[in-house]
């Protein structure tokens, strides 16, 4: 597929719009990464300009002033961040722990599969029992690892700027609907809202996703390494890695420890973010506040050699 930048079509010989006529309402590099991703997913896919953007669309689409969300505790930061910058707008959250059923008189079931920072997998059975729509952000596993429209979830979410896209050098959003008038509903939301993907990176998205599978298998192989290592040596506390991705996270004594450490790496790169082929690793408090413990160090695995990266962390926890 080649890219295409424009941001206009001509029309048909009868003077009638094509299926692309301008960029906001689609465009043809956007359309075959959706068509692809939604294959991947089992529905219909839509891209925005990074995962937040497709949360807000999602929501922003879905509900109406004094709605509530039932939210899964402990899952990404940015999303709780999200939903509070809309509580202005008369739309409420609340958190709930997912590995049990939501509360009820709530409009809409927000789960993470698994979660970031705390790896917990939601019970899919009891939120689809709900009678509120479900979206499950399922960017930590990916469509490899699981896809929950075959679960009965509602809507797929997903920060495609991580394992999808998967080089850190795209920001990208997407929803995966199970029904196609949902997707009708929130495309045009979407071109009535502008809350758009750049063809550029869903060029990259495309890119990506021929060797997601590869990518994602590998990287969680060597997180199941690291994961038993760390388990085995005596400086992490806890260590949190329940298969699904390539991602992990471990609590060092305190919050001190836990900045000796991750800027003690040498080959993991001390960053924020996730999902990329690059390993990197940061303590989460910085962002999190209180509500991670203190020496909570997220690492995302990605495809160095599984030895080299077990060497780089064993040095850094010496500093713990
Ligand atoms: N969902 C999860 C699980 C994430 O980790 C992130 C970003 O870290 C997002 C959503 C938001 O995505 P983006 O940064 O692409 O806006």
């Amino acid at each position: 597929m080649s890219l295409d930048r424009a941001t206009i079509w001509p029309y048909d010989e009868r003077g009638e719009p094509r299926e692309f006529y301008y960029s906001r309402y689609g465009s043809p590099t956007v359309a075959e990464a959706e068509r692809r991703l939604g294959e991947l997913d089992g529905g219909g896919a839509l891209l925005f300009a990074s995962g937040a953007g497709a949360t807000t669309a999602l929501v922003l689409s879905l509900l109406k002033p004094g709605d509530t969300i039932a939210l899964a505790a402990g899952c990404y930061y940015g999303t709780s961040v999200t939903f509070r910058a809309l509580e202005r707008w008369g739309l409420r959250f609340v958190e709930f722990d997912q590995t049990g059923p939501p509360p009820a008189d709530v409009q809409l079931v927000w789960l993470e599969a698994p979660s970031n920072p705390f790896l917990t997998m939601p019970d899919l059975a009891a939120a689809v029992a709900h009678p509120a729509p479900v979206v499950v952000d399922a960017t930590a596993a990916t469509p490899v690892f699981l896809r929950p429209l075959e679960h009965g979830a509602d809507f797929v979410l997903h920060s495609a700027t991580k394992y999808l896209a998967g080089h850190d050098d795209a920001l990208l959003g997407a929803v995966v609907c199970r029904e196609d008038g949902a997707a009708a509903e929130l495309r045009v939301f979407r071109g009535r809202t502008g809350i758009n993907a750049a063809p550029d990176p869903a060029w990259l998205l495309l890119r990506g996703l021929k060797t997601l599978e590869v990518r994602v298998r590998r990287q969680a192989e060597t997180a199941a390494v690291l994961a038993e290592r760390l388990r085995e040596h005596p400086k992490p506390k806890l260590v949190r890695y329940p298969g699904l991705g390539g991602l992990i996270s471990f609590d060092v004594a305190n919050e001190q420890a836990a900045r000796r450490v991750e800027t003690s790496t040498r080959l993991i790169v001390n960053a924020t973010s996730l999902g990329g082929v690059t390993s990197v690793m940061e303590s989460r408090r910085r962002w999190e506040g209180d509500r991670v413990p203190p020496g909570l160090l997220r690492l995302s695995v990605g495809l160095e050699d599984a030895d080299a990266l077990w060497a780089d962390l064993a040095q850094a926890l010496e500093r713990a």
